[in-house]
């Protein structure tokens, strides 16, 4: 029998009952892979069960952008824990929620008025999907129940979510006709700062004139193209988009989960291209990364259609929506975000990223380097050991974590410059020594795996 009374605020982490017994993201159960012990976290660092501070460069899966701990968040939470941790949410209300969904309804866009409160990205994802679905119902078309996106698209790992993910690297081929087919176009190829080929928009323009007919919604990234690849395209490639989707009568879906709440420098990162959404997706660094919760917005044009559908409702009712805490907690985080500090922030980030990753490009076996607000990427010539990389970063004092060919950092906002180069350093550290070491030994790297996970 295992001793169940432990401790479990700080350790000691029995690691060897969590490599037999606990699944992490994208793990297997028979060969599990070195994990880090993290006993709290403070500012912008992880603070490990040896004592060891990394520089946390992911900002926990792209979510914590005030940093750890911050007094704002924690009060905002204790306070909600004494009232109401948790209550229903049919045919109940409560304050955190009205008061969330009142800054939701103000700060994006015009059009967009009504919330569904969800527990996760990939659900919020399900909600707009199914939105959708639903109001074409109520249009009298139920035969647009396809949904169209790009490829190298990542919108989470519940099976809709999936079923518009890249179907090359993504999650299709394991999981066979489980998985919807849907609609895809190539992705975008124009960059964020070069040129625009409108070219680049002819496919996705053509399936939607021939198949518009049966298609209820585009769903894309905006601007980024996040677990996918780390793509930053240009804004016009969206401008067009939504002209498109007006033009044919197809919703437009916009997944700003790794996007929102001005990790591309602007608040939204539909804001580059100056559009909006039918439907728009939030999670990640809704609550400032501190508990999990997601909404999806809509217009008024789609909450009639849905309630004019046969079920006259809509289909959807989570046991954990609307969370109390979880809602204080985004109220918090974005009351932090209305101090407005983060555009200076990020920007300060984004010149920083640009100076010091620049010169990665002279690495052999780096092909590309870019930055986009509060993300900087190095991208290498083949798929990187990410459990290795992992423990190497920590070595030099850094929680970054690499999937794919890509090494990144989304840091937190709060960064300060002095660990933001600490990132950095070891970002060009690491690349250098591929580069140095390994490239000639990729011959026998395994298969190439085209998209991996965030993990
Ligand atoms: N959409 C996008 C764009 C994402 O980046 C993610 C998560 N990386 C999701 C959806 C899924 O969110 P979650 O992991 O909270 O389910």
């Amino acid at each position: 029998m295992t001793n169940c009374s432990e401790g479990y605020h700080n350790g000691p982490i029995d690691y060897q009952f969590d490599s037999e017994h606990i699944w992490h993201p994208y793990s297997s159960m028979l060969h599990s892979q070195a994990v880090t012990g993290v006993v709290a976290a403070q500012g912008c660092e992880l603070i490990l069960d040896d004592g060891r501070r990394l520089v946390d460069g992911t900002s926990s899966w792209w979510a914590c952008v005030h940093g750890y701990n911050h007094p704002v968040i924690i009060e905002a939470m204790q306070t909600q824990l004494h009232n109401l941790s948790h209550v229903m949410f049919g045919g109940i209300t409560h304050p955190p929620a009205v008061a969330l969904c009142k800054r939701l309804v103000a700060m994006s866009s015009d059009s967009l008025t009504k919330v569904f409160l969800a527990d996760s990205g990939s659900i919020a994802v399900e909600v707009a999907l199914k939105m959708a679905l639903q109001y074409w119902q109520g249009q009298n078309q139920p035969q647009k129940q396809r949904i169209l996106t790009v490829k190298n698209g990542y919108h989470g790992d519940t099976f809709a979510a999936m079923s518009v993910c890249d179907p090359e690297g993504g999650m299709h081929t394991m999981f066979g006709n489980a998985v919807t087919p849907q609609l895809f176009a190539p992705a975008p190829q124009s960059k964020f700062d070069g040129d625009f080929d409108t070219s680049d928009l002819e496919p996705i323009a053509q399936l939607l004139s021939q198949q518009g007919n049966e298609i209820a919604a585009v769903i894309i990234e905006p601007i980024l193209q996040g677990a996918g690849g780390m793509r930053f395209y240009h804004p016009e490639y969206l401008r067009g988009l939504r002209k498109l989707c007006d033009r044919h009568n197809v919703l437009l879906i916009l997944d700003e989960i790794a996007t929102g709440f001005g990790r591309t420098g602007k608040l939204f990162a539909y804001q580059h291209a100056d559009i909006e959404a039918d439907i728009l997706c939030l999670g990640k660094a809704l609550t400032g990364g501190y508990i999990s919760l997601a909404a999806t917005l809509c217009s008024d044009k789609v909450a009639q259609g849905v309630s004019e559908s046969p079920s006259g409702v809509f289909m959807h009712g989570p046991t954990f929506m609307g969370n109390p805490l979880a809602c204080a907690a985004a109220c918090a985080s974005l009351d932090l975000l209305a101090q407005n500090q983060w555009p200076q922030q990020v920007s300060n980030i984004e010149t920083q990223l640009k100076q010091q990753l620049a010169t990665a490009i002279d690495y052999a076996a780096v092909t590309d380097v870019r930055v986009l607000g509060a993300i900087g990427v190095i991208e290498m010539q083949h798929t990187v050991d990410t459990a290795a990389l992992q423990s190497r970063f920590a070595d030099l004092g850094v929680w970054i974590r690499p999937f794919g060919k890509l090494i990144y950092i989304m840091p937190p906002y709060s960064i300060s410059p002095s660990q933001l180069s600490q990132l950095t350093d070891a970002m060009k550290q690491v690349a250098k020594h591929i580069s140095d070491t390994d490239i000639d030994k990729h011959h026998q790297h395994q298969a190439e795996v085209k998209f991996v996970s965030h993990g």
